[in-house]
């Protein structure tokens, strides 16, 4: 194997955890990061300080790498269009990225490319949506999302009436999204290589708090059928191979999250959604590290450098616990408990570095190993009351 240079647009946690699986291949790996304190910073030799939205700054980073691929899609998509026409390697490709960093272009790839999703129509400012939903008040409740700049749910709203339209709709290009009747949320992580080879990780489902109406955690793999399974894997792929067909693309390359709904009332094959993709290594896969004979940080690499993907077999079922900032907590964190989660058998932390905790920012993740989900519920509820990120 060839050494070659590959640059990361981003330094977060997600870039982070390539760096171990790259250090098992002898992978140079660079960092694209403005935040001189992001996660990478104190791992990597190699992180260059600069905006990964800026044209210029990528593209200087990018000629002076063979591969160029992200671990966040907020980039500079025609500097990394930019860099293809200059001969370098992107992958995920930057039309692919474009398409991605856009949910109304993206709702439009599944329907044009008929791929199950829930029904919407693209809204461009305010007017336009009270408008339309002074024609249709049958459709409420209804979901409205921003076109760009949302993230972690924020950008994500669901109207209740005309009255909550007027107050609250964003105003600004948006999707209207029929609400959707949610049995489970799950995500498949699916790969794929410049030869065509793809390789699939088992759905992990999200388990949420009844509570709360909080992500509680996750969980692999997900308590669904066999033909909830088979059925979301073939989504996945389709939904990998169709990727960039329209823009002459032959298929995407690289690492995809594929987030699913399956519908309540869904015994009928076929009526999973899909609802979001993220094209590169996701918080639904952290899990893989300990749990899969490849993890999703490894076949990443794999995959953006055409190398044989690794196998997705599950070693063992998991649950993956977020680890984020207490309330009233803002500083340099502390990690109360840690110790005594070093303790106990199958519990693996990942603090990702950050310098500094906010409430609910997430400062890292916890995965747990176990034979069946009774001993694996037991084992959670023991973690979670055991550690807090708080400030001293
Ligand atoms: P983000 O990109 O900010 O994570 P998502 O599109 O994934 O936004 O939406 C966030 C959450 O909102 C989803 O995980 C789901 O719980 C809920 N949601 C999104 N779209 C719908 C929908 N059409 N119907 C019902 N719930 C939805």
């Amino acid at each position: 194997m060839q050494q070659k240079k590959v640059g990361i647009l981003g330094g977060g946690q997600l870039g982070r955890m390539l760096i171990s699986p790259a250090i098992d291949l002898d992978i140079e790996l660079h960092f694209l990061e403005n935040d001189s304190d992001a996660p990478c910073s104190t791992v990597s030799r190699n992180f260059h300080k600069g905006n990964i939205i800026d044209y210029q700054d990528v593209l200087d980073f990018g000629r002076k790498m063979d591969i160029i691929s992200i671990e966040i899609e907020k980039v500079s998509a025609d500097a990394l269009e930019q860099l293809e026409k200059e001969g370098k390697k992107v992958f995920p490709q930057s039309a692919i990225i474009r398409l991605i960093q856009d949910k109304r272009l993206q709702k439009q790839f599944y329907k044009d490319n008929q791929i199950p999703t829930s029904d919407f129509v693209l809204i461009d400012d305010k007017e336009e949506l009270i408008n339309y939903l002074s024609k249709n008040q049958d459709k409420f409740p209804i979901v409205q999302k921003l076109g760009k700049d949302g993230y972690d749910g924020k950008g994500v709203q669901i109207l209740k009436n005309l009255e909550d339209a007027k107050q609250n709709g964003f105003d600004a290009p948006s999707l209207l999204e029929e609400k959707v009747d949610i049995e489970k949320e799950i995500s498949v992580i699916v790969a794929r290589n410049e030869k065509g080879e793809i390789a699939v990780f088992d759905a992990v489902e999200m388990v949420v708090n009844e509570k709360y109406n909080l992500l509680d955690y996750l969980l692999a793999p997900a308590n669904i059928t066999e033909s909830q399974k088979e059925e979301s894997v073939r989504l996945a792929r389709e939904v990998i191979e169709k990727l960039g067909n329209k823009e002459g693309i032959d298929g995407m390359v690289g690492l995809l999250a594929v987030e699913l709904f399956i519908p309540k009332n869904n015994d009928q094959q076929g009526a999973i959604l899909v609802n979001e993709v993220a094209p590169r290594p996701h918080n639904s896969g952290h899990h893989t590290i300990e749990a899969s004979t490849t993890s999703q940080y490894a076949q990443h690499l794999r995959s953006i450098m055409n190398l044989p993907l690794g196998k997705t077999t599950l070693r063992s079922s998991a649950a993956i616990l977020n680890l984020i900032g207490e309330e009233n907590h803002t500083g340099k964190p502390f990690y109360e408990g840690l110790d005594k989660l070093l303790d106990l058998e199958n519990v693996y932390p990942h603090i990702y570095g950050k310098k500094i905790t906010k409430p609910a920012r997430k400062m890292g993740h916890i995965t747990i190993l176990g034979n069946d989900i009774e001993s694996l519920k037991e084992k959670i509820d023991k973690v979670k009351g055991s550690i807090r990120v708080i400030t001293r």
